[in-house]
């Protein structure tokens, strides 16, 4: 069988790209299928899109050239606090606080733009022998034989090699025309995102306020007065505030904002997003693995979706590589078995964790509250644990499924 490339990688978002950094950069031969027309977003001026990056994740966009690319345009995240607050009262006083002083790897994340992101992407695929990126190209079929994968384009072209890989995302195309079939339920609940201004600097601090209708995330953008949001309510009430005028948005936001930050102005566009839980049943099937997304969508509670994307990611790469050397064929049911037992039980166990997490705060009964803010409480009293909370959300810990993939340890495969 002709082969195009070793592995076709459906889906240009960011665990894409991120994939087949890895794996060409370790000289297997990738081509990356995006529906959507890379210069669009690469070309996006500021919109307030960030996501919170775990100190895991920088050390794998460092090996991979891709944090390289954003000196100054990131954020580093020194102080996360989280607190307790009440619709219409704002935030109760702070009881939970994580300082990276705490921890000697530094910083427990940083937060980065999705343009400066994805252009940094863009930038290190241009620069990467064996690695094709077709953007603009939507697949449409695919096809599994005993020797490799075919995909058709929307334009009729076919594609071939020996693996495919699905970074298509929550929808995933890949797992459902394998008939891998998937769990989840919505929350009731649409993030409302959005960027803002505030007259006093931010200080590197990330603040999470959990109100009964929903977490608020305000997370520290580089230049310390302005900060991405992430501002959860129930869906009825996110739509009404969706289609306020930017005055009305800004009055809504204000109560539940309080005031910690001196006066505040919108700064970027307002995106909604309806928060879904979205498990795959299996992270593999014949010739075919699920990455980021398309294996599990989480709730974006904790920032964690990316971070738990660049882990699959690492975890693949290295699986593959490694069979690569040993002269495996890396599209082998052994091999993605291998893939399948070092990443299922992580991310199933987080995304259930921050569905819990959601319910548990989305919430305004007085047991729950006072549970909750014993809770909080007790973990902001221990010190253990609290360093123990933090090596997580900086994703140094392995968990339950044993050694960290090379790449987030700041390795090469
Ligand atoms: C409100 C919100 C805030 C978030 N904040 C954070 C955060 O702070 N930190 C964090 O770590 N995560 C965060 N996340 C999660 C994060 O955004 C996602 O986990 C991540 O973007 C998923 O990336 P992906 O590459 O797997 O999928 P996607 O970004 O969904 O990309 C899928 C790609 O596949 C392409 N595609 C789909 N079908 C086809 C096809 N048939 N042919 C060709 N291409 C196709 C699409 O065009 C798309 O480009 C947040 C999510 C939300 C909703």
């Amino acid at each position: 069988m002709e082969r195009d490339a070793d592995i076709l990688v459906v889906g240009g978002g960011l665990n894409g790209p991120a994939l087949a950094l890895a794996l060409a950069q370790a000289g297997l031969r990738v081509t990356v299928i995006d529906a959507r027309p890379a210069p669009a977003r690469a070309e996006a001026g500021f919109d307030g899109r960030a996501y919170a990056l775990a100190l895991a994740s920088k050390r794998l966009l460092t090996v991979i050239g891709v944090w390289g690319r954003l000196a100054g345009k990131v954020q580093p995240i020194l102080k996360i606090k989280a607190s307790d607050g009440r619709a219409g009262q704002g935030p109760a006083p702070f009881f939970l606080t994580f300082d990276h002083a705490e921890i000697e790897e530094g910083p427990m994340g940083f937060m980065a733009e999705d343009r400066f992101l994805y252009a940094a992407f863009l930038a290190a695929m241009a620069e990467t022998p064996g690695l094709r990126l077709l953007s603009g190209e939507t697949v449409t079929a695919q096809e599994v034989t005993a020797e490799g994968v075919t995909v058709t384009l929307a334009s009729g072209a076919t594609l071939r090699a020996r693996l495919l890989v699905g970074c298509d995302g929550r929808g995933s195309g890949v797992a459902a025309r394998a008939g891998i079939r998937r769990h989840g339920w919505g929350y009731g609940q649409t993030a409302l995102v959005t960027a803002i201004r505030h007259a006093r600097d931010h200080e590197g601090v990330a603040q999470q306020f959990f109100m009964p209708s929903g977490p608020l995330a305000i997370l520290p953008l580089p230049g310390g007065h302005h900060s991405s949001i992430v501002w959860s309510e129930a869906e009825a009430r996110a739509a009404a505030i969706q289609a306020l005028p930017d005055a009305g948005y800004l009055e809504a936001l204000r109560p539940r904002f309080g005031d910690f930050l001196g006066e505040i102005a919108l700064a970027g566009a307002r995106f909604t997003y309806p928060l879904t839980l979205s498990l795959a049943e299996r992270f593999t099937a014949p010739r075919l693995a699920l990455v980021g997304d398309a294996a599990h969508g989480v709730h974006p509670i904790a920032g964690q979706g990316l971070n738990l994307g660049l882990r699959d990611v690492a975890a693949l790469a290295q699986v593959l590589v490694e069979a690569q050397r040993r002269g495996e064929d890396i599209g082998a049911a052994d091999v993605l078995e291998r893939y399948q037992r070092w990443r299922r039980f992580d991310s199933t166990a987080l995304a259930l964790g921050m569905d819990g997490v959601n319910r548990l705060f989305s919430n305004d009964n007085p047991i729950l509250r006072a549970g909750r803010d014993l809770g909080l409480g007790l973990v902001n009293a221990l010190p253990g644990l609290r360093r123990g909370f933090m090596r997580q959300a900086a994703g140094l810990s392995a968990g339950a499924t044993g050694e960290l993939p090379r790449l987030l340890t700041g390795q090469a495969i």
